[in-house]
């Protein structure tokens, strides 16, 4: 994972995806995107399904790096979704299913403090944080740097 440090945004985004797809073999290719998220302000990312898009915001570039390796294994669980033919949300996409919390588990996400609806799940559990400790490092070195 060399070079993450002093490259643009976009991709660095791009070595996060890269990272995961090594860990999850069935996770698709993304074409990343970095936006202002007008429609929802309070979303960090976003996955847009068929298209194999994945949308970020620019001010997640600002947020500690295991927030935005956080925010970008939450939208590969809906990708993962998306392959696997399992539906990720519910109600035009306004809440996740319930089968989303097992698809974010498993990329190694836990639910957000206080979102005991699962709606958070941007947190990385234990096993994850060891799992990503170079590239958050990386990424942490890269954003104060
Ligand atoms: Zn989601």
């Amino acid at each position: 994972m060399a070079g993450l440090t002093n490259t643009p945004w976009i991709e660095r985004v791009e070595a996060v995806w890269a990272h995961a797809q090594e860990l999850h073999p069935d996770l698709p290719d993304a074409r990343i995107a970095v936006g202002s998220l007008h429609r929802s302000p309070r979303r960090w990312g976003h996955w847009l399904p068929g298209a194999h898009e994945l949308y970020v915001a620019a001010a997640l570039e600002a947020e500690p790096a295991e927030h935005v390796v956080g925010v970008i294994l939450h939208e590969a669980a809906h990708a993962l979704g998306e392959a696997r033919g399992i539906t990720t949300t519910s109600r035009q996409g306004r809440y996740h299913s319930n089968r989303f919390a097992g698809l974010a588990a498993e990329v190694g996400l836990c639910p957000s403090d206080g979102r005991p609806d699962g709606l958070g799940w941007d947190r990385l559990s234990p096993p994850a944080l060891v799992a990503w400790t170079d590239v958050i490092e990386q990424l942490e070195e890269a954003r104060l740097a």
